[in-house]
C-alpha cells in the first residue's frame, strides 16, 4: 500500500506509485504529460526518457504524492517488466477510443495487474482520445459495461483537449487515499 512517510517529511505525507498501462499508441504518454505538465504532443516520439512523473495533489488538507509510471514503450515487446508493477498502488488501464483492438488488449492488461499487483490496486479503465467521436470504434457502453463488469471505474479522456485527465487521476488518488486510510484507521 501506499507509504506514509513521516520520518522525512515531517508531516502527514503520502506517497502512491501508479501505473499506466494499455497498448502502444494508446495515448498513455499524453495523459501523463498532460496531467503532469499540461503538455500535448503530436509527435508520439517513443517515449523513452522519463520513467514517472510526480504530481502533488491535496485531499482532506493532506500532500499527497502521485508518482505515476510510464511505460517508456516497454509495451511495445510485450515485455513490461515486474519492476514496473512492483509497489503500485493504483493503475490506469488505457485504451483508444478509436482503436478495438487496443479494447480487446484490456483484459490481458487486467490479467498482467493481477499477477504483479495485489487485489486492492485502484484501478480506473480509460477509453482516450474521445476527440475523435467521428472515427470511434468502441461505445462508451462497452467501455461502462466492461468495466463494471471488472470492477474497475471507468472514464472517457482526451489528452487533447484535456477532457477528463484531470479527473481520472484524481479519482484513482482519491480511491487509494481512502484504502490507506482505511487501514491507518
Ligand atoms: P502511448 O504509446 O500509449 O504512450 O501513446 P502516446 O501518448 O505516445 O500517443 C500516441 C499517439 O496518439 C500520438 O500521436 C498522440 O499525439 C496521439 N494521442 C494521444 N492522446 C490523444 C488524444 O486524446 N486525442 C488524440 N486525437 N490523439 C491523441
Ligand atoms: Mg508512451
Amino acid at each position: 500500500m501506499g507509504q506514509k512517510q513521516e520520518e522525512d517529511s515531517g508531516g502527514g505525507e503520502y506517497l502512491f506509485k501508479i501505473v499506466l498501462i494499455g497498448d502502444s499508441a494508446v495515448g498513455k504518454s499524453n495523459l501523463l504529460s498532460r496531467f503532469a505538465c499540461n503538455e500535448f504532443d503530436s509527435n508520439s516520439k517513443a517515449t523513452i526518457g522519463v520513467e514517472f512523473q510526480t504530481q502533488v495533489v491535496e485531499i482532506d488538507g493532506k500532500e499527497v504524492k502521485a508518482q505515476i509510471w510510464d511505460t517508456a514503450g516497454q509495451e511495445r515487446f510485450r515485455a513490461v517488466t515486474s519492476a514496473y508493477y512492483r509497489g503500485a498502488v493504483g493503475a490506469l488501464i488505457v485504451y483508444d477510443i478509436t482503436r478495438r483492438s487496443s479494447f480487446e488488449s484490456v483484459k490481458r492488461w487486467l490479467d498482467e495487474l493481477t499477477i504483479h499487483c495485489d487485489t486492492t490496486v485502484a484501478r480506473m479503465l480509460v477509453g482516450n482520445k474521445c476527440d475523435l467521436e467521428n472515427i470511434r470504434d468502441v461505445s462508451k457502453e462497452e467501455g461502462k459495461t466492461l468495466a463494471e463488469e471488472e470492477g474497475l471505474f471507468f472514464m472517457e479522456t482526451s489528452a487533447l483537449d484535456s477532457t477528463n485527465v484531470e479527473a481520472a487521476f484524481e479519482v484513482v488518488i482519491r480511491q487509494i487515499y481512502n484504502n490507506v486510510s482505511r487501514k491507518v484507521l
